[in-house]
């Protein structure tokens, strides 16, 4: 049976350490604060900021909240955005995803200054997570390598498969994988032979939104399965969260697998109290 990731404590070990350098930056005269703006109506981005919120304050982070909600113009996104830009007391800003269909999320991200741009999804932080120079990187690609590096003392040389392509997961992540010298093969939805490309995977990530896709069959024995989907099913008339990976049936094959929930989530936002306070020290 695979060995349990457990995100939840690690995440909470990551937090303890972040809140030990708010307290060092209070003692000097900054406040770490991260606003969230959210323009949307989708229920789980509300249910995502409250978590944002709690875990910021948990670890001493102001957070400051916009709710704009679903009908928000993109010209009142975008002065928010650059108010927040040029605001001293602000130093991190995260556009929850995703936006009204109205709004193009790509546009308005882009306005975030990079320096503010707390996920790393500005096109000029993308770029430099691409090109290795220091920037912003995603914050839930930041959560599966730590994930990973506590499973596997040297990664290089392993292979890893990340399902899935999105700027906010995949991409990134496959350039993280890179760096630390894995060989990595990034698969879609337009990717053929799936199951046998996976199953030669020492590592495989699952980043698509499909509730639980992945089954034994797409696993080699021993293999580091990480699941970062996040997908609501109803079951028995109730709504359960499951991930990309059928956990029950993998976990009897992989060596180690990361639980839906309290696998990458928590990390994510760990991570996102993270990058604040680098940002917050850079200022
Ligand atoms: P996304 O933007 O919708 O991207 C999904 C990716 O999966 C796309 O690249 C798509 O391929 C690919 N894909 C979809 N169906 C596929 C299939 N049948 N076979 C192979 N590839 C397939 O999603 P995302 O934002 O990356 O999020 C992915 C999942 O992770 C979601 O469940 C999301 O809720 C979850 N998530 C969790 C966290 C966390 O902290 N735990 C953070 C972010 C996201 P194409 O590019 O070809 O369309």
């Amino acid at each position: 049976m695979a060995e349990i990731i457990d995100g939840k404590a690690v995440a909470q070990e990551l937090r303890n350490s972040i809140k030990a350098m708010v307290l060092e930056l209070e003692n000097a005269g900054i406040s770490p604060t991260l606003a969230l703006i959210n323009a949307s109506a989708d229920p789980a981005s509300a249910v995502y900021i409250r978590q944002k919120e709690r875990v910021a304050a948990a670890v001493g982070i102001r957070t400051k909240n916009y709710t704009l909600g679903p009908k928000a113009k993109s010209s009142e996104v975008a002065n928010l955005i650059q108010e927040l830009n040029a605001d001293n007391s602000v130093h991190a800003i995260l556009l929850q995803s995703p936006l009204a269909n109205h709004l193009s999320f790509r546009n308005l991200v882009n306005l975030i200054s990079p320096d503010k741009d707390v996920d790393g999804l500005t096109t000029l932080n993308q770029g430099r997570l691409f090109s290795g120079e220091p920037g912003v990187v995603p914050c839930t690609p930041l959560g599966v390598l730590h994930l990973l590096r506590l499973v596997h003392k040297e990664l290089a040389g392993l292979h890893a498969v990340v399902l899935g392509r999105s700027s906010i997961v995949g991409k990134p992540l496959a350039q993280l994988l890179l760096n630390v010298n894995c060989t990595v093969t990034l698969l879609h939805s337009y990717s053929q032979d799936l199951e046998k490309i996976c199953r030669t995977a020492d590592i495989l990530v699952c980043a698509i939104g499909k509730p639980e896709f992945i089954d034994k069959d797409f696993i080699k024995p021993g293999a580091t399965v990480i699941d970062v989907g996040v997908n609501r099913i109803e079951v028995d008339g109730s709504v359960k969260i499951v991930g990309d990976v059928c956990f029950d049936k993998v976990s009897e094959i992989a060596g180690h697998i990361s639980p839906v929930p309290n696998g990458v989530g928590p990390m994510t936002v760990a991570y996102l109290m993270h990058n604040t306070v680098k940002l917050a020290c850079c200022y």
